[in-house]
């Protein structure tokens, strides 16, 4: 088990208190932020960063999202234990980690190669594995896995992905941040086979979600 000492627990615990000075009310996904030692999904130069409140670069030229927006997206997601739920945008593996921890059946998808490789380390290390990972285009989803409960989006879209719709439940929910230069979260909730519901909340900044695969 790589390091995680009582200063990398205690800084947790601020940047929790910070979490919910922010907002965030959802207990069960402040006790699962609380969990997970987020130093271990950064490079070492930021580490001594790791519990600000603050987004980092990672490899590919991507960054590690801010932990509030990770806390947002998930509070929005209302997961509930045993749940499928499909996330775009593997990145560093924290917020993958972060589902895993609220007892969700994850599935997970990163288009860049050295990140799927770095996150399924670290996810193993640290034993929040998800049920699925894979290195591929988040555009398409995984059919062959689908339905799911729940899906997130981690990365900035220009519209909403028509194809991750029909792989949402009934009752399914989808978060998502959508727009070019910045973004509105979007939630999406589908009523019925061809019947969605949307609701828009704040700005937030990513990085683009874009099509196929980085070779
Ligand atoms: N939740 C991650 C966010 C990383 S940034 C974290 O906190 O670490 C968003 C990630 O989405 C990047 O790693 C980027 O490579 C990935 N991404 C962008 N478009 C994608 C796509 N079409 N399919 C899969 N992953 C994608």
């Amino acid at each position: 088990m790589p390091v995680d000492d009582f200063k990398h627990r205690g800084r947790r615990k601020m940047l929790v208190d910070t979490l919910r000075m922010k907002g965030i009310e959802d207990e069960n996904v402040l006790e699962a932020i609380n969990r997970i030692p987020r130093h271990l999904f950064m490079d070492s130069a930021f580490v001594e960063f790791a519990y600000r409140d603050e987004a980092f670069p990672i490899a590919a030229g991507q960054t590690i999202s801010h932990p509030y927006t990770v806390a947002f997206q998930t509070q929005l997601l209302h997961i509930q234990r045993d749940e499928k739920v499909l996330e775009i945008g593997t990145g560093s593996g924290f917020q993958t980690a972060v589902l895993v921890a609220m007892g969700a059946e994850v599935f997970t998808i990163e288009r860049q190669k050295e990140l799927f490789d770095f996150s399924k380390v670290i996810l193993r290390k640290i034993n929040f594995e998800p049920r699925y990972q894979t290195y591929g285009d988040g555009y398409k989803g995984l059919p062959s896995f689908a339905p799911f409960d729940k899906i997130i989006v981690t990365a900035g879209a220009p519209e909403i992905p028509t194809e991750l719709l029909k792989q949402l439940t009934i009752g399914g929910v989808m978060v998502i941040p959508v727009g070019e230069k910045s973004q509105k979260m979007i939630t999406i909730i589908r009523l019925k086979e061809d019947s969605f519901e949307k609701y828009e909340f704040g700005d937030f900044q990513f990085v683009p979600m874009l099509e196929h695969r980085n070779k």
